[in-house]
């Protein structure tokens, strides 16, 4: 199957590159790019005359469990602080999922992310009471949709020994199925959840199967507290003295770390996810941009949809708001970092769209009111693209979403799924 992309102009983030040309995606990769590629016989013809293409955007941090959350109904007792939140809201909602809310919910968010123009989703899933099988549920759903997925359980304690071994068990079957399109990390919920021996487990069996960890860091103070009464400077030492920091290593969060972690982060080349909305929305603080540079930090939602643009001008104005000393062009470098980030894990060039690189791209009807050049891309995302203007979306060379509409799904019918599951685990959440 040949596609080819034609008459856009095509923009890269790193570095930042804008130029017409002619993309040929065939068996998934990006094979030719030129001014003027001209149709071979019975290929599909995409025309993005006018239009503006990036790479197909990564999230790399979310919670699509939490996709049938929308509107719930709040507990009884509204939370006080963050651990609070968890154990009222999310906990409550988590160990209701089933099989069933599990699909329906990974089918919701995923189709929410094509929509966003999101075709890799670094997932943190948790559903204690059916653990067994949920990650190939998870995947299962987001690769019948055309995207690219990296799969996590979350393992904890909070659940008792059953759960944690539950957990470690769940990534074994996974870790044997990983491919271009799926990667699985070893999840671990945070470091306040996990005692030093299932930390240890955790650790080990990613250097097993040379994978990393994804895991909450320093999200709330709460976490530092804990790691430092267990006697480390912060979750990050504690990770570290564990064996489970390295280049395929995730942490989510890292709001409440100082330049020290951020050494040792960098020093080991792990990756730091920040998700400015839901820093916010949980009021537990914002992360310090002006410790990013040098360290590989991308961006996720952590489960507040999808929208990666959205994302961004958050991230923009919080380091604004705290002076960070961010411009547009940093700011680009986290979406950036996260085709840097889940290229790397899935073993394939996210970013590039040049020759060998990944068939991903997103369409935008983007008609720039002011120059648009390689030097003020990033103001132009950051303050002019939006996903209102998304247009098409292409993963692994086949056409999901064409003229704003998925292809390869009914829509409604998704919906419809989605509010008839999540009535039902509002209900069980109910009776928890
Ligand atoms: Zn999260």
């Amino acid at each position: 199957m040949s596609l080819l992309v034609r008459g856009g102009l095509v923009a890269t983030f790193a570095p930042e590159r804008v130029e017409r040309a002619d993309l040929r995606i065939r068996d998934g990769l990006v094979r030719e790019r030129a001014a003027t590629l001209a149709a071979e016989p019975g290929e599909t013809v995409l025309d993005a005359s006018g239009c503006l293409i990036t790479p197909g955007l990564v999230c790399a941090h979310t919670h699509l469990y939490s996709a049938l959350a929308r509107g719930m109904p709040p507990p009884a007792a509204a939370p006080a602080n963050f651990v609070e939140i968890l154990e009222r809201v999310w906990w409550r909602l988590d160990r209701a999922l089933d099989p069933g809310s599990i699909r329906v919910s990974a089918r919701v968010g995923g189709l929410d992310a094509l929509a966003c123009g999101v075709t890799t989703v670094v997932d943190h899933h948790a559903s204690p009471s059916a653990i067994p099988g949920s990650l190939a549920l998870v995947g299962d759903e987001l690769g019948a949709l055309g995207l690219r997925s990296v799969l996590a359980y979350e393992i904890t304690d909070r659940n008792g020994p059953d759960g944690a071994r539950a957990g470690l068990e769940e990534h074994r079957a996974a870790l044997a199925g990983t491919s271009a399109t799926r990667a699985v990390l070893v999840g671990a919920h945070a470091s306040f959840t996990l005692s030093d021996g299932t930390l240890f487990d955790a650790a080990a069996l990613a250097a097993e199967h040379g994978t990393g960890l994804h895991i909450h860091v320093a999200e709330d103070r709460a976490d530092v507290d804990d790691a430092v009464r267990r006697g480390f400077r912060d979750p990050v030492d504690r990770l570290a003295r564990a064996g489970a920091l390295g280049p395929r290593t995730v942490l989510a969060h890292g709001v409440h770390l100082g330049p020290a972690a951020f050494a040792e982060i960098r020093d080991a080349g792990s990756w730091v996810v920040v998700n400015p909305r839901s820093n916010a929305n949980n009021a537990v603080g914002t992360a310090p941009f002006a410790l990013h540079p040098g360290v590989n930090a991308a961006l996720g939602t952590d489960g507040i949809g999808a929208d990666m643009l959205e994302e961004l001008r958050a991230l923009y104005l919080a380091a604004q708001a705290t002076r960070a000393g961010m411009g547009p062009r940093e700011a680009l470098g986290y979406l950036a970092a996260g085709h840097r980030m889940a290229g790397a894990l899935l073993g394939v060039d996210l970013g590039g769209l040049g020759p060998g690189s990944a068939g991903d791209l997103v369409v935008f009807d983007y008609d720039p009111p002011t120059p648009l050049t390689a030097e003020n891309l990033a103001a132009h995302v950051v303050f002019g693209l939006r996903t209102a203007q998304l247009r098409d979306v292409v993963a692994g060379g086949r056409i999901l979403v064409r003229g704003g509409a998925a292809t390869g799904v009914d829509a409604a019918e998704v919906q419809a799924k989605g509010r008839e599951q999540a009535a039902r685990l509002w209900r069980r959440m109910a009776e928890l």
